[in-house]
């Protein structure tokens, strides 16, 4: 079974670490790796593919960098090209970027079937080009991988019975990395072992776009930083806001660039507290049995504030603050909410299987 599958953006780098490396345990596979070049620094993109071991791949599109359209339009050209050599039985996405829109469309114009991960999630706001990309991607796959039952009853909510797709509930792939990926965490260097401290990420554009919220989230964690160290690795998008924005963020905030995704785990599984507007990263807390602060309005993993690990408090300085302060958690952690690390396996073996 040939699968080319389409990476262009970190978080698919990490879920690809879980599943290219279950497909290798099946001798079935024949797995053709194209990253689109939508994330290209070392340290957005290199450093997962030496760390976790992904195969090197076969073909870099170099296509970054741009507005939405045209990154998007570019990555359908280049891809066809490549499917049409490749002729594969299965394209494969991940998750919610441009990226994966674009390799479900070259796809399904050549009539190539696509495979869907972390498919059927929603966060009800159209504004969010997340949003856009994953209801599109989700209605012309031909499977669906969903991690979670909510993701199950959003698809079957939309009419998924109807689209001659087949659906799979098949766990989350981040809770298969975590697991595997936890015994190999590594200290990133800078950092004191030991030390109490908060983890944040910030990078969505709805954020990073808007100079009141931006402001609002930079107000918060210069407070927060006064009693605690937070540590931020800040991801080129939002670094490029914060130069032009008025308000700084203070030198008790520890910056640090992007790691790689061992370091990251590190940071995870020894923080306090996280603070993020990162959708992996919110479930990444749970994995590690971290609360979690979400610097958004809304969520694609509602069960993780129906459960209270998590609380969304978006961009507000007086929400932050009094949801860091006053916030009380459960740390009922035993919990099964995305699979128990088995997701890459269903996974493999739904495609084996796949009849139609
Ligand atoms: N991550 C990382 N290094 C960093 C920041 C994040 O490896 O410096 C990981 C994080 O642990 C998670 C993934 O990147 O697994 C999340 O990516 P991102 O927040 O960019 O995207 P999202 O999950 O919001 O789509």
């Amino acid at each position: 079974m040939k699968i080319v599958t389409i990476l262009g953006a970190r978080p698919q780098f990490i879920k690809a670490g879980s599943v290219s490396r279950e497909f290798t345990k099946f001798d079935k596979f024949k797995e053709v790796i194209v990253h689109t070049g939508q994330h290209y620094d070392t340290n957005m993109s290199d450093v997962f593919f030496d760390e976790m071991k992904i195969p090197k791949p076969d073909y870099f599109l170099g296509i970054g960098g741009k507005s939405h359209g045209a990154m998007t339009g570019q990555m359908i050209e280049k891809i066809e090209e490549v499917l049409l050599s490749e002729k594969p039985d299965w394209v494969l996405v991940y998750g919610d970027t441009n990226s994966t829109l674009a390799g479900a469309i070259a796809a399904s114009k050549l009539h190539i079937k696509v495979a869907h991960i972390e498919a059927g999630l929603r966060s009800f706001n159209m504004r969010m080009p997340e949003e856009v990309n994953r209801i599109l991607t989700d209605r012309i796959s031909s499977i669906l991988f969903c991690p979670t039952q909510t993701a199950v009853d959003n698809l079957q909510s939309e009419g998924v019975d109807k689209w001659n797709t087949q659906i799979e509930l098949s766990g989350d792939v981040m809770q298969d990395g975590a697991i595997f990926y936890r015994g190999l965490a590594k200290k990133p260097s800078g950092i004191v072992a030991g030390n109490e401290f908060i983890l944040s990420t910030i990078h969505r554009a709805e954020n990073t776009d808007s100079e009141e919220r931006l402001t609002g989230i930079v107000e918060s964690l210069n407070e927060i930083a006064e009693q605690v160290e937070v540590i931020l690795p800040l991801h080129p998008r939002t670094k490029i806001k914060l130069e032009s924005l008025p308000v700084k963020l203070s030198s008790k905030v520890k910056l640090i660039d992007p790691v790689g995704y061992l370091n990251m785990v590190w940071l995870i599984d020894n923080c306090k507290l996280v603070m993020t507007d990162s959708g992996g990263l919110q479930k990444e807390a749970f994995f590690f049995e971290k609360p979690c602060i979400t610097l958004r309005d809304e969520t694609e993993w509602v069960e993780l504030v129906e459960h209270n690990f998590n609380t969304l408090v978006g961009a507000n300085k007086a929400a932050i603050i009094s949801t860091f302060k006053g916030h009380v958690f459960s740390n009922n952690f035993s919990i099964d909410l995305y699979g128990k690390g088995l997701a890459s396996n269903n996974i493999a073996n739904a495609l084996l299987n796949y009849e139609k």
